[in-house]
């Protein structure tokens, strides 16, 4: 760390996961990116030497798949992706020095460079295995090219591993009535050979390494460690061709997995910039060579991450990553972030649908809100987003900034006075710096923002307690320390927050006519004339937000209705049925009715009465102490003028008759039932 003039300053490459080039920017991904952005930036502007490199995953059955459906070649679909994708990015002003692609020369060279060295450490094993082949179309067919009826609940045209209807999990040959997906045909099983690299050798070096400081959050090294106990399996790296994606070499038809050359595109794209820099890709891949690299990722690929890559990095002696900052995932107005159930927001979508034009920052500025190094999940609340950017950007840092800079316009001829400022603001300052320059460097964005928003909160109250508009009448010199101390602060708070709020800061360089690097939040500005002064931040409203979230609802809406008409519900409208067990502790004959009783029950503590009809099967004397099953959140209901708060549970007995459902054994009453 070297905040304080960078003397010898540390080098770093930093990467965000690639995204893959089957599908569009979400927000999801640029939650990673946001935080990957304020790191570098951070580091950046402390005077350290970083490198942020991020490229598209392109390979890989998907894609291929992709690709046939549209008509165009795979070539085609991944350059109008990585064209999309790097708008999207730069939309919200992620500053990559290189985004690459996997599909290039210099990834196929390290995916073949480290395979020959996993194959001389004796790592690479073959084994034959069973596998559908399309004899018309020629070609073995991975998972996704073949379609059946799901074994499990026999909906029709279900993918080879996977039923998007009831999310069984299977393996191919266990699909019904399997077709090939390109020609139709009933495809045979025929046996291929595949490589396998055998990770159970590197067991040792991995226990090591996870364990090595700062490489893992805690909760991921344990996360880890449950894989390693439970004993490596042998990886599978091979497909069968036709595959989009790299041949391996020695073979007469097999390719790489994407996920073996996915990660190696972090060393192809720094070998591109560096080639594109005058610089040697050495300096930051050799083994020793002082370079730091930091991967961000999400929890979902740390299995890829924290056990192949290292092994494919150790065995080829490239430099292993000094550490991984995993995140969760992205929830959005507490529903999981999902394509099938429409809560997925595009950020093209947002950027066009959000006219405000900080719309972007004020993304950035709320995720870094919320993001900690750690994996829980984030949710993104429309409402919290509105408060919270109008809250600390404009209620709070715009409005010291604005009162500041207008009233030096007014009262001292649009310039900064020439006196000192006040130490003691100076000095909290200084302290500041300390403790943000370490939340920055342990990507602890939520405690930046904290204690930005304290800084702020701080400034308007020493405004408002020398009340500068006063003094300006009785003591000139006061007031010109407040202002010289206020128009210092404002600079100091423009320093630290430059990572996550790149523009707003710009807008106070442009009036001070500086560009700020770390060391300028120390204060050292006094008679000075100052720039037009600009706005810094402009309060967004309710109605500018609401089409992006409303569009989000409306998808959703549309899913659930879609699911309701093929006769599912989702798990969630599920999950909205509240039941537990309940004692039937009276029951009574309803009076004018043969099926009806009319029961009390205590459910836990609480007692109810429900009318249930299932007086044809149960005389009331035998039911009294029996616990049953109630629905407990029904809107109550009147029966034959008398109250049922619930429904008893029961399946229809082979003579047609209402046969009450039990706990298997007895449970507390009360008990839930899920
Ligand atoms: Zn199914
Ligand atoms: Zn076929």
């Amino acid at each position: 760390m070297s905040p304080d003039g960078a003397v010898n300053p540390e080098k770093y490459l930093v990467t965000c996961a690639l995204p893959y080039a089957n599908g569009d920017i979400h927000l999801g991904h640029l939650l990673e990116a946001v935080q990957t952005d304020c790191f570098v930036r951070y580091h950046k502007l402390a005077g350290d030497q970083v490198t942020f490199v991020c490229a598209d995953d392109t390979h890989g059955t998907p894609i291929e798949l992709s690709a046939l459906k549209r008509g165009i070649l795979p070539e085609m679909l991944i350059a109008q992706a990585r064209a999309d994708h790097i708008r999207d990015y730069a939309g919200f002003n992620i500053g990559f020095d290189i985004f690459y692609s996997t599909n290039s020369n210099e990834n196929k060279n390290y995916a073949e460079l480290v395979y020959e060295n996993l194959k001389k450490n004796n790592l690479i094993s073959e084994k034959e295995i069973n596998q559908y082949y399309c004899g018309y179309d020629k070609r073995f067919l991975p998972d996704r090219f073949i379609t059946g009826t799901c074994p499990r609940c026999k909906s029709e045209n279900q993918y080879g591993d996977v039923c998007e209807k009831c999310n069984a999990t299977y393996e191919p040959t266990e699909l019904i009535e399997p077709h090939c997906f390109i020609c139709g045909n009933k495809p045979e099983l025929r046996q291929s050979k595949h490589l396998y690299v055998d990770l159970s050798q590197c067991e040792q070096f991995l226990r090591e390494y996870i364990n090595r400081p700062g490489v893992l959050q805690d909760d991921m090294r344990n996360f880890v460690k449950t894989w390693l106990d439970e004993g490596l399996k042998h990886w599978c790296i091979s497909r069968d061709g036709p595959y989009f994606g790299f041949k391996i070499p020695g073979t007469e038809d097999k390719y790489f997995y994407v996920w073996m050359d996915a990660p190696i595109g972090y060393i192809s794209s720094t070998e591109k910039w560096c080639r594109d820099n005058g610089r040697r890709v050495e300096e930051f891949w050799a083994k020793d060579c002082g370079t730091k690299v930091i991967h961000f990722i999400g929890k979902d690929i740390i299995y890829f991450h924290a056990l192949f890559w290292p092994v494919m990095l150790v065995n080829s002696k490239f430099n292993l990553p000094t550490k991984f900052f995993v995140h969760g995932f992205l929830n959005v107005n507490g529903e999981k972030m999902s394509k099938s159930r429409g809560t997925f927001i595009c950020a093209k979508e947002y950027l066009e649908k959000v006219k405000h034009p900080q719309a972007p920052e004020f993304m950035r500025f709320y995720f870094a809100s919320k993001l900690m190094p750690n994996s829980s999940d984030i949710d993104l609340n429309s409402n919290e987003l509105l408060n919270r950017v109008n809250t600390t950007l404009a209620n709070n840092i715009g409005n010291l900034h604005h009162r500041t800079f207008v009233f030096c316009e007014r009262y001292f001829d649009k310039s900064i006075p020439d006196v000192n400022w006040d130490e003691s603001i100076a000095t909290i300052i200084d302290e500041s710096a300390r403790e943000i320059a370490g939340y920055y460097e342990r990507s602890e964005l939520k405690n930046v923002v904290e204690k930005i928003h304290l800084l702020g909160s701080l400034g308007n109250k020493y405004y408002q307690d020398c009340k500068p508009w006063e003094l300006i009448k009785t003591d000139q010199v006061k007031a010109a320390e407040v202002m010289v101390t206020c128009v210092n602060l404002i600079k100091a708070i423009a320093v630290f927050i430059k990572p996550i709020t790149p523009e707003l800061s710009a807008r106070v360089e442009r009036q001070l006519g500086m560009t700020f690097s770390w060391k300028d939040y120390v204060f050292s500005l006094k008679n000075k004339p100052l720039g037009t002064v600009e706005k810094l931040v402009k309060p967004i409203e309710e109605e500018e937000l609401a089409p992006v979230f409303a569009a989000a609802q409306v998808r959703q809406e549309e899913a659930v209705a879609e699911d309701e008409k093929e006769g599912f519900i989702s798990l969630d409208a599920f999950k909205k049925v509240e039941m537990k067990i309940a004692k039937i502790i009276s029951a009574q004959r309803v009076e004018k009715s043969s099926k009806l009783l009319k029961l009390q029950v205590e459910i836990g503590k609480e007692k109810r009465q429900i009318v249930s009809g299932i007086a044809m099967s149960y005389p009331p004397e035998d039911l009294i102490g029996k616990q049953v099953v109630v629905v407990i959140n029904l809107k109550p209901v009147s029966l034959f003028g008398l109250i049922s708060e619930g429904m008893v549970l029961a399946a229809q007995g082979a003579d047609g008759k209402p046969v009450l459902v039990s706990p298997e054994k007895l449970v507390h009453s009360g008990a839930k039932v899920s």
